[in-house]
């Protein structure tokens, strides 16, 4: 038995594209209100593996359990009623439209008509996750960090407690970066639980609380970060020593 319960775990994942394996017995338990990063390079698998989770991609083999219950996700419509949200590497986002309008967009059984409400409660989410936002925006406007911050609100705002985070870094400046960190503590804080797709070590060893290392489709390692450190990461990912300057 695990001390933490496991918020979502994947049990002997295999996903083929035509011949080729590019998840091979992929096995991952992700702690409730954790920081989980998934470490690889770039063709490892990690999106892959996401897909599968949001729904996107069916597995050819393998279990997934949401809180420790069997669960079969079809769509990404399932996976959201499971409470999970993903942010992919690009935003979803109607760029004419205003931070309410998307945040509201596609809420089942909600016209876009009266925005009071949603306008004041966007305030109030961001406001709890530590930062300001202005709803009426046209989100051409906003920085790149504030766009991203609207993406996760927009799965706040359906109840999602997992996120899954693919390459969230990539796309923001590098002053955009502390900040962005910040906001995964204080979501972690308020028990929501993330799953955070990255290339960085330095970025593991900053903000996970447990990382997976994939390599080639397959998972070399299921540690502490606190019980590592980069240039173990950077052997596991690669698969060979790494001579760092
Ligand atoms: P990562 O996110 O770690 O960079 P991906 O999961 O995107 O890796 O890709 C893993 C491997 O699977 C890559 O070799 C990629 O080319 C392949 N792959 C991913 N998606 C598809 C697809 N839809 N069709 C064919 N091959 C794919
Ligand atoms: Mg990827």
């Amino acid at each position: 038995m695990q001390a933490v319960p496991s918020r979502i775990s994947l049990e002997g994942i295999v996903k083929t594209f035509g011949g080729f394996r590019a998840n091979d017995d992929v096995s991952i338990h992700v702690a409730e209100g954790s920081i989980h990063a998934i470490l690889g390079e770039n063709g490892a698998g990690k999106s892959t593996l996401m897909n599968i989770i949001y729904g996107l991609y069916q597995p050819d083999a393998g279990r997934i359990l949401s809180r420790g219950r069997e669960v079969k996700i079809s769509n990404p419509r399932q996976a959201m009623a499971l409470g999970i949200g993903m942010v992919h590497q690009h935003f979803k986002q109607v760029d004419t439209m205003t931070v309410t309008e998307n945040v509201v967009l596609g809420l089942p059984g909600r016209p876009v008509l009266n925005l009071a409400q949603d306008r004041k409660r966007i305030i109030d989410l961001a406001q709890e996750l530590g930062f300001d936002i202005d709803p009426d925006q046209p989100m051409w406007s906003l920085p790149i960090g504030m766009q991203q911050r609207v993406e996760i609100l927009k799965l706040l705002y359906r109840q999602a407690d997992l996120l899954i985070l693919d390459e969230p870094t990539s796309v923001l400046t590098p002053s955009e970066i502390k900040p962005f960190f910040n906001l995964l503590s204080r979501l972690r804080s308020s028990g929501r639980t993330i799953v955070l797709i990255t290339h960085k070590l330095d970025e593991v060893m900053e903000m996970a609380d447990r990382v997976t290392v994939m390599r080639l489709g397959r998972v070399v390692a299921n540690i502490e970060a606190s019980e590592t450190n980069s240039r173990e990461l950077a052997r596991l990912m690669v698969g060979r020593d790494v001579i760092f300057d």
